[in-house]
């Protein structure tokens, strides 16, 4: 966000400071990539990807299934082998070749953010100082990791010598969401190449593009040939594919926590791969009276329209304290009407449309049901006519716990805003989801944002902050909202296996 403020002052854009997108930019990479070639699909199947600010067909994409899935595992099981170049490799030159990719997401950042507004349809300078920045301080970061990942001497019986190996797991497996497709994907591979294993992706079928682009880079870097393989496809078929491969040893999924679940129990099923999951959330955002109000609103604010509303990470309970409540609600609202929706390539937009038409539809179904059972709605709630998929910035208050509006996901431009008496009940409140990913906490008094960071069931706390994410702390989730973590160093035990090694010596100890 820091990046972006730069480049707009007093609400309008500097044109001078600000990248401009690509206005016509020919998609070149459309094909299953295996063993650093472009492949068409085993069926001869092709899926389309569509624009979803004009709901016009970007192109076509080779369709790839189990047949491709195997062909992709094939390939990065013969790059894993001992012997083969990437094994091979000294890990200062693996975190090399990771810093090389960096440079050239560096070099192609319009290509790519212009790929992923046309995708996804979110802003263009979203995508651009976000999304891309994201993606290459995460590489960067562990480019740095690679040749720092070392085992420990164990102290053990003294006619022994023992120690442990932090080794690859092998084959690893990805499976990445749509609403930040890029990011959500280098979020996988920087960790599990740092580590030195190969790789099976398979982006969402929404949102193919950025991650075909970066087959390309990968070719470019110097990557030996299987090390990083794409087949775009659908869940059920490419994706089902490789959760249940036996020469996967890793997956690594984003997305709901329904498909989630179906993962695991596909793992469970074949090999007993290793999983992580990051899910769905119903992310508390706490507001209590003595909080900066300004601050409160507009991180609030932000943290549930940021993307559209589509983030795992959506401040979409919101709880304000009694007292500050009435202001909350009418700044909030404020706040929305002015929030601009419109035309992802404009540099002013805020928010574009919505991913596709089952999105769009269970957004404004739950809208439905918020009016239905009594929320108040402050402004919002419709479609914008005539438009394709984007939806009102909606604001709803009085609120309640039981109302479908604070239990289900939203996944789109909407805010539930509740309000609470006492920190014992918001502690409860706040708690009482199957979820567990992220929370926020709004205060000035220290006690009180300590007592909360500790009492509150999830993988992130931020307390005066929303969305504050770091390629170097960790991030995951607490409860049904995942299992592991990926970024930071924590991420790094997700693609090892511990192997210990233990020797006797011949020499008895005098
Ligand atoms: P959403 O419901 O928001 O589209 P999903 O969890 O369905 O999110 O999708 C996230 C990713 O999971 C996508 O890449 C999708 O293709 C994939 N996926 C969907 N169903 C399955 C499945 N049965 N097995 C493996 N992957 C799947």
């Amino acid at each position: 966000m820091a990046a972006l403020n730069g480049a707009v002052e007093n609400g309008q854009p500097d044109r001078k400071v600000l990248p401009l997108p690509l206005r016509s930019l020919e998609v070149k990479y459309t094909k299953i990539f295996i063993n650093n070639e472009w492949h068409e699909s085993t069926s001869g199947k092709k899926f389309p990807t569509y624009n979803p600010s004009t709901l016009e067909k970007i192109c076509d994409i080779e369709e790839g299934d189990k047949p491709d899935v195997d062909n992709a595992v094939e390939a990065a099981k013969a790059a894993f082998q001992r012997g083969a170049p990437w094994r091979q490799m000294d890990a200062l030159s693996r975190g090399q070749l990771l810093h090389k990719l960096a440079d050239l997401l560096e070099r192609d950042r319009v290509i790519l953010a212009t790929l992923e507004t046309m995708d996804t349809g979110k802003p263009f300078l979203q995508a651009y100082f976000i999304d891309l920045e994201g993606c290459i301080k995460t590489l960067r970061y562990y480019a740095g990791w690679a040749d720092k990942i070392q085992g420990r001497t164990i102290p053990v019986d003294e006619n022994f010598v023992c120690f442990t190996r932090h080794e690859p797991m092998g084959v690893c497996g990805a499976i990445t969401p749509w609403n930040f497709p890029l990011l959500m994907l280098i979020w996988k591979m920087a960790p599990a190449l740092c580590c030195g294993n190969t790789l099976v992706i398979k982006p969402a079928e929404q949102t193919p593009l950025t991650s075909l682009y970066i087959g390309s880079l990968i070719k470019e870097v110097g990557f030996p040939p299987g090390v990083v393989n794409i087949v775009p496809g659908y869940g059920p078929t490419a994706g089902a594919a490789i959760s249940t491969h036996h020469s996967i040893d890793k997956i690594a999924f984003t997305g709901s926590t329904k498909v989630g679940k179906l993962i695991k129990e596909a793992a469970s099923k074949s090999n007993l791969k290793r999983v992580t999951l990051e899910l769905g959330g119903k992310n508390p955002c706490i507001v209590c009276a003595d909080a900066d109000l300004d601050l409160a609103v507009e991180c609030a604010h932000q943290g549930v329209f940021f993307n559209q509303g589509q983030c795992c990470t959506a401040a979409s309970r919101v709880f304000v304290e009694e007292q500050i409540y009435p202001e909350f609600v009418k700044r909030s609202v404020e706040y929305a009407k002015k929030r601009l929706v419109g035309d992802p390539f404009d540099a002013r937009t805020e928010q574009g449309p919505q991913i596709d038409q089952k999105q769009f539809d269970k957004i404004l179904e739950l809208i439905e049901s918020g009016k239905k059972e009594g929320a108040k709605l402050e402004c919002g709630g419709l479609a914008i006519e005539d438009r394709g998929l984007f939806i009102k910035p909606t604001v709803f208050s009085d609120v309640t716990d039981n109302m479908r509006i604070a239990k289900e996901e939203i996944f789109g431009p909407v805010q539930p805003i509740m309000k609470f008496k006492s920190i014992e009940e918001v502690i409860r409140r706040a708690n009482s989801t199957e979820y567990g990913l992220t929370a926020a906490v709004f205060t000035k008094n220290l006690d009180r944002a300590l007592t909360l960071a500790s009492a509150l069931q999830s993988g992130t706390v931020w307390i005066n902050c929303y969305n504050a994410l770091y390629a170097q702390a960790p991030f995951g989730g607490f409860k049904m909202s995942g299992n592991g973590r990926e970024l930071g160093e924590y991420a790094l035990a997700e693609y090892t296996e511990v192997k210990t090694v233990t020797i006797k010596l011949s020499q008895k100890s005098p």
